[in-house]
């Protein structure tokens, strides 16, 4: 039987319209939440991802601002920028576009943001607040993952899950999420041995690797739940056809463009998973959608100050 596809655009629609009563509450009680975006430079991938995020800033009635520093900028210099952000009561939310120029120490400044404004939770202060189950910013796309679960009714607590990749800003808070609640978690990576069978143990398997189509059915206990994280563009013809043979739709708009979307798992995963997320339309809505939730979120923590409070226990 064919899996359940798990529609990450009408869940994002759902969060984004539970968001948006929330900011209308706040805007009766006279407060709007502010999101800064600080893009360096012009990268293509990263103005589409600003775009998107001001856009629907723009839609739900938070206040948003860009700024963009030319790509010369130094450490310092935007360190300063950082500061001012820091210190301006109406923002509520700074997000630090990555990646960021060679010459710019990124680990500095996305220190240098103030955990209450980290809205999107790679701060360590929120890193911690995550790992002992504290109030604070969890990463956006983690937070996504764990919302397409619960609201398709997919049960967490004592289930198997195997997580495929470690990175602090997706495997491992993903990682921390289930556990948090109540699965049995884990992580592998690149040095992990016998990925295969590793994975078939999941009940419910991650997959954020950034490698078009690796995770193939043989990885795949028939009836899991499988979350794509992974979002690559294929170019190359060969690779299109070892993923898609035989999808017209993909084929004709593959001719048109000259690439797809595609993510770590092989779409032949749908053929025995119990349920999957697509690429595009899967967890990518979320990410964007949990943006906004943690705008709003910080807003609430920092101006009822609960966060300095936190941080002090
Ligand atoms: P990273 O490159 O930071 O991490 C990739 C992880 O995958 C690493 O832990 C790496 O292991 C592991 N890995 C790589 N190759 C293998 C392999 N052959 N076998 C097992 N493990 C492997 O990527 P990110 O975590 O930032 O992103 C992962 C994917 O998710 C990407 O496709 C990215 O585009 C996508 N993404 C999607 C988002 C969305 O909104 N949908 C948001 C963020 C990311 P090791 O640590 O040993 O090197």
């Amino acid at each position: 039987m064919a899996a359940t596809i798990l529609d990450g655009n009408k869940i994002a629609g759902e969060i984004r319209a539970e968001v948006a009563a929330d900011i209308k509450a706040m805007a009766a009680a006279g407060m709007q939440p502010g999101l800064a975006v600080v893009l360096v430079g012009h990268h293509p991938a990263s103005e589409i991802y600003v775009r998107g995020k001001v856009k629907s800033c723009e839609e739900l009635g938070i206040h948003s601002e860009k700024h963009i520093p030319p790509d010369t900028i130094e450490t310092e210099e935007l360190l300063e920028l950082i500061d001012d952000l820091n210190r301006r009561d109406e923002i509520d939310g700074i997000l630090v576009q990555l990646p960021l120029p060679s010459q710019v120490d990124s680990k500095r400044v996305l220190m240098a943001v103030d955990p209450a404004k980290d809205v999107d939770g790679f701060h360590p202060m929120n890193v911690g607040f995550l790992s002992t189950q504290r109030p604070g910013l969890v990463p956006c796309t983690p937070a996504g993952v764990m919302e397409i679960l619960k609201r398709s009714g997919i049960p967490i607590a004592s289930q198997e899950a195997v997580v495929v990749g470690r990175s602090d800003i997706v495997g491992k808070p993903v990682a921390m999420l289930l556990i948090n609640g109540n699965a049995t978690v884990t992580v592998c990576h690149s040095k992990t041995r016998n990925l295969p069978s590793v994975c078939r143990r999941a009940d419910i398997l991650v997959a954020a690797i950034g490698r078009a189509g690796m995770i193939t059915r043989d990885y795949v206990k028939p009836g899991a739940t499988v979350i794509d994280v992974g979002m690559n563009k294929v170019t190359d013809p060969e690779e299109f056809q070892r993923l898609f043979a035989g999808n017209a739709k993909r084929e004709e708009t593959f001719r048109a463009k000259g690439s797809t979307l595609v993510g770590d798992v092989h779409p032949e995963v749908a053929g025995v998973a119990g349920a999957i997320t697509p690429v595009p339309g899967g967890v990518g809505p979320l990410t964007i959608a949990m943006l906004m939730v943690n705008t709003v979120k910080a807003a609430k923590l920092r101006r009822g100050n609960r966060m300095r409070e936190m941080s002090r226990t």
